[in-house]
């Protein structure tokens, strides 16, 4: 299986977070993660590491508003010449639009605190070529799993998979905001820029709901996207991810979201995913994207469901029983000592 990997995402290391409470923590989401996936795919000869190609903009502005990526692209160094006495290393917005507030201001922390969605997703000097690596690497392998599908194909030839390890992740990022850990959608990216060869799934099984790629979505009927994930009535994202979001317009009936209950185990777990296998193969789509967050783990320090090591493996071979070529893009999972072989034993379902 190839896997597109890109060492820009090193130039993005926040030092802290904001938590709950308050509290500034060392962020979850390091480099470290990343390092410790490809270390364990690199051990393993199934996989071949590639760098991605350089697609511009072009794919990513097809599916993120031109102003928020010029926001992403401007405001650290924006941030440098305001004065402030503090030092700037992670620009983290303090106040927030409320409800139907979209009243957009020109000064530099008013746009973060319209763009940004939580005090999560730090703007450091390395985000956005980082962001951009990320999103690459989703389209690199979104392109070898075109090239590599043929248009009949013969007894016996393999199904198309790839994987994007991509870093930051995306799926919290929606059309016109970043949030999460998450700053451009790469499974978005890539899912849209399939959707031009024909009908693609979206199917997210991050532990948290995927709201940026229900919003980037929501309208369109040539994109199935499913979310399977920690209720929002009791998890972050908390306010998008619910049963009764099921599309709207010409989308309506082509998003669909599974909470899940606090402690779900695996076979909770796999009736939601068979459920949201069965909406896939009714679709029929040409293509499979997989937003995969590893954070599902039981043992994952942000996830609060319970899905074992061998919970992780029968997910991935229950996707690939579907039998679509399928592109794998990294998001969540934070728990590193563990992260590489649920990746790769993930992955290997595939092959
Ligand atoms: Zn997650």
């Amino acid at each position: 299986m190839n896997i597109y990997y890109s060492d820009s995402h090193l130039l993005h290391a926040p030092p802290f977070e904001i938590f709950d409470g308050g509290e500034k923590i060392p962020t979850f989401e390091v480099p470290e993660r990343a390092e410790r996936i490809l270390a364990a795919l690199k051990a393993d000869p199934r996989f071949s590491i590639h760098p991605p190609e350089d697609f511009g903009l072009a794919p990513i502005l097809a599916i993120h508003d031109a102003d928020y990526l010029d926001f992403l692209r401007s405001a650290f160094d924006e941030w440098q010449t305001e004065p402030t006495d503090y030092a700037k290393t992670a620009l983290i917005p303090a106040t927030f639009p409320p409800g139907g507030w979209r009243r957009k201001p020109r000064g530099l922390l008013g746009k973060a605190g319209y763009y940004v969605m939580d005090l999560a997703a730090p703007i450091t000097a390395g985000t956005y070529p980082a962001a951009l690596g990320a999103a690459n690497c989703a389209i690199s392998g979104a392109k070898q799993i075109l090239a590599s599908s043929p248009t009949a194909r013969g007894q016996g030839v393999r199904v198309p998979s790839a994987f994007a390890l991509c870093r930051p992740p995306g799926h919290h990022a929606g059309r016109a905001n970043c949030g999460g850990y998450c700053y451009i959608n790469n499974a978005a990216v890539a899912a849209n820029w399939l959707s031009a060869h024909g009908k693609v799934a979206l199917l997210d099984i991050d532990y948290h709901a995927g709201n940026g790629t229900q919003d980037i979505f929501y309208e369109r009927a040539d994109v199935l996207s499913i979310s399977i994930h920690a209720d929002p009535d009791f998890e972050y994202p908390y306010f998008a991810g619910y049963a009764d979001e099921t599309g709207a317009g010409a989308g309506a009936g082509f998003h669909r979201n599974f909470p899940l209950p606090l402690g779900a185990d695996d076979s909770v777990y796999q009736k939601a995913l068979d459920q949201a296998l069965e909406l896939i193969q009714n679709f029929a789509p040409k293509f499979l994207v997989i937003s995969a967050g590893m954070d599902i783990y039981g043992e994952d320090p942000l996830g609060k469901i319970r899905v074992t090591a061998s919970g992780i493996e029968q997910i991935g071979a229950k996707i690939a029983a579907l039998g679509l070529p399928t592109l794998v893009v990294m998001e969540g999972g934070y728990n590193n000592d563990a992260l590489g072989t649920n990746v790769v034993n993930f992955l290997g379902a595939f092959l």
